[in-house]
């Protein structure tokens, strides 16, 4: 009939699947298996855009009224019942449905259609005084609360007050006159608190219930449930009538919910649980234990093969896991809903691998049914979902996993502990690159300060390590060796646990799950390279991490940090000796120190690498990060000062403070770092390029074959990269004459600052790569320091929705994106064999991977454990690109 209602019955629907956005996805599914044959209970579906209708004018549309009560007649006719009469009395329920499942946010009222006269029928016709008033009360109860607006507990209090009148402890054990009582109980409170009866005209009752559902799309659960999972305010909800079955009325009666296949493990089994003669809501309060769906076969076996049958039809029909809900009547099975089933990454894969062997989906289909970021659950240890936990604070989830370990405030702590054997989590207020060791040998960290690109961040994501950054609800004194949080105090060795997939911080030890890739991911994996076009390179800075890298599927390294290789016992000294160097002299005698160390890391990775692409930054970060901490340096000398007892000591540690003092800057991220280094001290990255190169040549002669790239960072304009160019070119030729070997390698440069992306064409003509460096990039062209914003306004920016995401995690494509966009077509133009990536923190988050494929990137680069996130999201860009074609082509 159209218009605003749609009718649906056994074998006869006007809706359908199809029409999810008009009928709500609860309304859309039951139509759909109405029309599949399967039975359920008759009814109708108001749709959204009458939802809208009221909100916007306050009243029905035309003729709404009219629709309902002609699809009413249908339903009686359907059923041989009569609404509101006392002779075989129609209840109906009344249930909201959005587009998708917004569970428990909106308003349900059941039973309607109850009223005196027709209670007195049912009675008679159930010949059961307790289920009728029951069912009664639960109406006026439930009517009193969503559409009368009384609260809750004044119906709850009744019920309390008759229990312990009759001395029972279960609502169960009211007997059926105790629910009549109560129902005159509740009438009466319902006059007595709004001065009106409860309605016995039984189309009023469904009027007001389906005003009150359409309100309920704006009540404020609902309003934050789609602030939380961005649902726009527009779509509305449909409002599903529909007929009452009862699986309370005996011992042939009762109600489940179920899967079709296992959603925790992707098992291809039935799974789910029931109760015989109960109410679905008997399921979900706990009262009695519900028996595994594996159990119906024997107490109800002609059932059981009618649902295993249904459910079997509606999994091939969707060609997806159902979640489906069931109610018998006196031996009769009704399917009172089906959707796709929520499941667990591990499932999702197993599905999707299986459904391809039985020939339901296609491997297109199947990569495209895994959501991308659900795979970090694979790669990470997790927090055992049964574990009790008492959760002290919540900060950023900067990186995936979870652990457990007492709590260390140093680096070098950490280090002594877990030789020690004990493990620990690093607590700092914010780490820098001298905690390396300390982050290194951790179970995980947890800083104060920071965002998701803030070094902890980043380098435990590199690590694989669970942090949790920016967790501002914690006071760190790291002096004594303590924070607090919450009224609680935690010391040395006290143990919490983190968890890096959403930020909290535990108190105690908690049990975690180990991460095991099944050989379906492989498969998946697979069939990803099979269909993506983008590269997918890794962010790593040892040997260890390009092997993991290689073996999550990395195609090259994009980007090795080499300030990760000035730490250590061995090595920090030679560069705090090259910073403080008086002259040139003395700092190359530093710097020839360092060189054969750098070597050794660098053939360790170009190995790991063989006969792909490797590209190693140079020199990226202030020097002071280098040197130690002003101010912990100024108490040193002051307390030595008062000592008096070695004055050599006191002056070195003089001349230490006074060359902090003039390497200090107020803003060092924007101040003397990146190329600006190797302009200023040639020396430093002559050395780096020498040791790559040797390294290169030394592989050679090993018969290895390697492709080195050297990436000078922040450029601001080509002079910079050309003199820089010139300078490794030089000692590429030195090396290649005093070696007697011949060998490629490619200079390009970190596009980070809005300016190098406008003039990219001047630049690609000294480039033979660009890889934006989007943490930079995205701070710079924002204006947001990286380290504090996220800590600091970026919430509330989100919250009042200034944002509509953190740009340090999602690539904000429309200011960021555009300039890469801008950056890239410039360099080709001027370079059309300009290879072009991305490599800051966006390279492994799904959405930016996919703006990357559209733009037409050559590969993104990402950290090891964030690979297989972006060769999904890699093959779904391809696809997504594909279907696009295909519907224009079909226009
Ligand atoms: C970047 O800025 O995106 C980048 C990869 O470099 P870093 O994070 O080391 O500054
Ligand atoms: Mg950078």
């Amino acid at each position: 009939m159209g218009g605003y209602v749609y009718f649906f019955a056994q074998n006869r629907a006007e809706g359908s699947a199809e029409k999810k956005n008009l009928l709500g996805g609860k309304g859309a599914n039951l139509a759909e298996m109405a029309n599949l044959g399967v039975r359920i209970p008759p009814g109708f579906t108001i749709s959204t855009e009458a939802c809208l209708y009221y909100t916007a004018k306050h009243k029905y549309p035309d003729n709404l009224e009219e629709q309902i009560k002609e699809n009413l007649k249908k339903v009686e006719q359907a059923t041989g019942r009569k609404f509101g009469s006392r002779q075989r009395p129609l209840l109906v329920s009344v249930r909201s449905g959005a587009r998708i499942s917004m569970p428990g946010m909106m308003d349900t009222v059941l039973n309607l259609g109850l009223n005196d006269a027709s209670a007195e029928g049912l009675i008679q016709e159930a010949n059961n005084l307790r289920f009728t008033y029951d069912a009664y009360r639960r109406l006026i109860q439930m009517f009193g609360n969503v559409v009368l607006g009384i609260p809750a507990e004044k119906f709850e209090k009744l019920i309390e007050k008759k229990k312990e009148v009759r001395c029972v402890q279960d609502d169960i054990e009211l007997t059926g006159e105790d629910l009549k009582e109560l129902t005159d109980e509740f009438k009466e409170l319902t006059e007595k608190e709004k001065g009106i009866e409860f309605p016995q005209d039984s189309f009023e009752q469904l009027r007001m219930a389906i005003d009150a559902v359409f309100a309920s799309w704006n009540n404020k659960r609902a309003i934050s449930y789609r602030k939380i999972n961005k649902i726009p305010e527009h779509w509305g909800t449909a409002v599903n009538v529909q007929t009452m079955v009862f699986g309370n009325m005996g011992d042939d009666s009762g109600t489940g919910v179920g899967f079709t296949r296992d959603p925790a493990t992707g098992e291809k089994e039935l799974y789910g649980e029931y109760l015989i003669n109960a109410q679905g809501e008997d399921v979900v309060a706990g009262i009695r234990t519900p028996l595994p769906l594996s159990t119906l076969k024997k107490k109800m076996p002609a059932i059981n093969a009618e649902l295993v049958d249904i459910t079997e039809k509606l999994e091939r029909h969707y060609r997806d896991v159902q979640d489906f809900e069931f109610t018998i009547e006196k031996g009769t099975l009704f399917m009172l809903q089906t959707r796709s089933g929520k499941r667990t990454a591990q499932a999702a894969i197993k599905i999707a691998c299986d459904m391809v062997k039985e020939g339901l989906i296609d491997k297109k289909e199947a990569l495209m049914r895994i959501e991308p970021g659900q795979l970090d659950q694979l790669l990470h240890r997790r927090i055992d979902p049964q574990a009790k936990l008492e959760v002290l604070a919540s900060g950023l989830p900067a990186s995936p996993g979870a652990a457990t370990g007492g709590v260390v405030f140093t680096a070098d702590r950490a280090v002594e502990l877990v030789e020690k054997g004990e493990k620990v989590i690093l607590v700092r207020k914010e780490t820098s690159p001298e905690d390396i060791h300390g982050m290194a040998v951790a179970e995980g960290i947890l800083t104060a300060r920071g965002g998701r690109t803030s070094h902890a961040a980043v380098v435990a994501r590199g690590m694989g390590k669970c942090c949790v950054a920016g967790c501002e609800a914690i006071k760190v004194n790291e002096k004594e060796k303590e924070f607090r949080v919450n009224g609680f105090t935690f010391k040395e060795g006290d143990f919490i646990s983190l968890d890096g997939n959403t930020g909290r911080v535990i108190k105690g030890k908690v049990s975690t799950l180990e991460p095991e890739l099944s050989a379906e991911f492989t498969e998946l994996m697979k069939w990803a390279n099979e269909i993506k076009t983008l590269g997918v390179r890794a962010n790593a800075d040892t040997p260890g991490d390009a092997r993991l890298a290689r073996e999550l599927g990395a195609e090259g390294v994009g980007l090795c940090r080499t300030e990760h290789m000035f730490f250590g016992e061995k090595r920090l000294p030679y560069v705090q000796q090259m910073i403080l160097a008086e002259n040139k002299e003395d700092r190359k005698k530093a710097l020839e120190k360092l060189e054969p160390m750098q070597k050794d890391d660098f053939k360790g990775i170009l190995k790991e690498m063989e006969g792909l692409p490797v590209i190693i930054r140079l020199l990226d970060p202030p020097l002071h990060e280098f040197l130690p901490n002003y101010e912990d340096l100024l108490v040193e000398v002051s307390k030595l000062r008062m000592e008096k007892t070695d004055e050599k000591r006191v002056r070195e540690k003089e001349s230490l403070l006074e060359k902090i003092v003039a390497l200090r800057e107020v803003n060092p991220m924007l101040g003397h770092r990146g190329c600006r280094l190797g302009i200023t001290f040639p020396e430093v990255y002559d050395m780096q390029a020498r040791a790559v190169f040797e390294a290169v040549a030394e592989l050679i002669a090993e018969k290895i074959s390697v492709k080195p790239e050297i990436m000078i960072p922040l450029v601001v304009n080509e002079k910079e990269l050309a003199i820089l160019r010139k300078e490794v070119i030089r000692i590429a030729e030195e090396v290649m004459e005093e070696k007697k070997v011949k060998f490629e390698y490619k200079v390009g440069t970190m596009i980070e600052l809005p300016r190098a992306a406008l003039c990219a064409g001047k630049i690609a003509q000294q480039a033979d790569f660009f890889s934006y460096g989007t943490n930079d990039l995205t701070q710079t062209t924002f204006g947001f320091s990286r380290d504090d914003a996220e800590g600091k306004f970026i919430p509330i920016y989100l919250e009042d929705k200034i944002l509509t995401d953190n740009p340090f995690e999602i690539l904000d494509q429309e200011g960021v994106g555009e300039l890469i966009e801008i950056g890239t077509q410039r360099g080709r133009k001027a370079n059309k064999d300009l290879e072009v990536g991305i490599c800051g923190e966006h390279g492994g988050e799904p959405s930016s991977v996919k703006f990357c494929h559209r733009i037409g990137l050559d590969y993104v680069s990402c950290s090891p454990y964030r690979i297989p996130i972006a060769r999904l999201a890699a093959a779904q860009a391809k696809l997504e690109e594909d279907m696009l074609k295909e519907e224009v082509r079909a226009k």
